[in-house]
């Protein structure tokens, strides 16, 4: 059983296909990137396994059950995280408050603002706090208000966010979009980072396809929302379709 089935997905807007048929599978502990040109169907397939979307026809299974009966907040708790939304950070809370609000999320499976003002009393969140802040290097910043952090900063702030949770499966779109050179090499190294010492499995929609190369196990390419070829970063390197796709053929 693999950890995550798509099966047979459909989802249409009016007339528009935006996801044509998608039938693939993700493996515990696989890496996984997304790509292909703009309105090719990444963010909305994305979306429709974080539940955001409700998917036309097909079937989407998690860990061999299906999560279409599960809303966007029951798919995190199930173990489906999505990093680098900016709108999930609170700017006028501290980092350390924003991290707890998604650790006490994940644990509790409900969003009560008030537990932040009761120290001490969910020892079990503030232990995951600490762990997750720790992981993405922001433990000396728990303090900071987190509009006050730096854009990299930031967007490290939103991986542990959806770390806070204790993900099996990480969902990352474009994260490196609108980054400078050294805010992209430094996320591309927080997610080797939480490859190596998580092991954790994700997918991944980035353009840069250097990055795309160097990280990813198993490379899906999607055009006009249909999968058009699948394989090792080797394979997709020499793919005649692939090339078609980006030269817009
Ligand atoms: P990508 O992320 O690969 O650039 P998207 O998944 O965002 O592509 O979009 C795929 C197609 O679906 C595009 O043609 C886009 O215009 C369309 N689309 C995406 N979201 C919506 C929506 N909420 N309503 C209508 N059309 C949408
Ligand atoms: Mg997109």
């Amino acid at each position: 059983m693999s950890l995550l089935e798509i099966d047979s997905l459909v989802k249409e807007f009016g007339g528009l296909v935006a996801t044509d048929d998608v039938s693939v599978s993700i493996e515990e502990d696989e890496r996984v990137s997304l790509i292909g040109p703009n309105g090719a169907g990444k963010s909305t397939l994305i979306n429709l396994i974080t539940r955001r979307l409700d998917p036309t026809s097909g079937d989407i299974r998690f860990k061999g059950e299906s999560i279409l009966g599960l809303d966007a907040h029951e798919v995190v708790q199930n173990g489906i995280s999505k990093s680098f939304q900016t709108a999930s950070i609170f700017p006028e809370m501290t980092v350390e408050e924003n991290a707890q609000i998604a650790a006490f999320a994940a644990e509790h499976g409900s969003f009560r603002l008030n537990f932040l003002r009761r120290r001490g009393a969910y020892p079990e969140v503030e232990a995951r706090t600490r762990d997750t802040l720790d992981a993405v290097g922001l433990l000396g910043q728990a303090d900071t208000e987190a509009q006050a952090l730096p854009y990299g900063d930031k967007r490290r702030l939103e991986i542990g966010i959806a770390l806070a949770s204790e993900p099996d499966m990480l969902l990352m779109d474009e994260p490196t979009a609108g980054m400078s050179p050294e805010e992209t090499q430094a996320t591309v190294d927080l997610i080797e980072e939480v490859k190596r010492e998580l092991g954790l499995t994700f997918l991944l929609v980035e353009h840069d396809m250097e990055i795309v190369f160097s990280i990813s196990d198993r490379i899906i390419v999607l055009n006009r929302g249909q999968v058009i070829a699948e394989g090792t970063p080797d394979e997709i390197r020499g793919h005649p379709d692939v090339q078609e796709a980006y030269l817009g053929g």
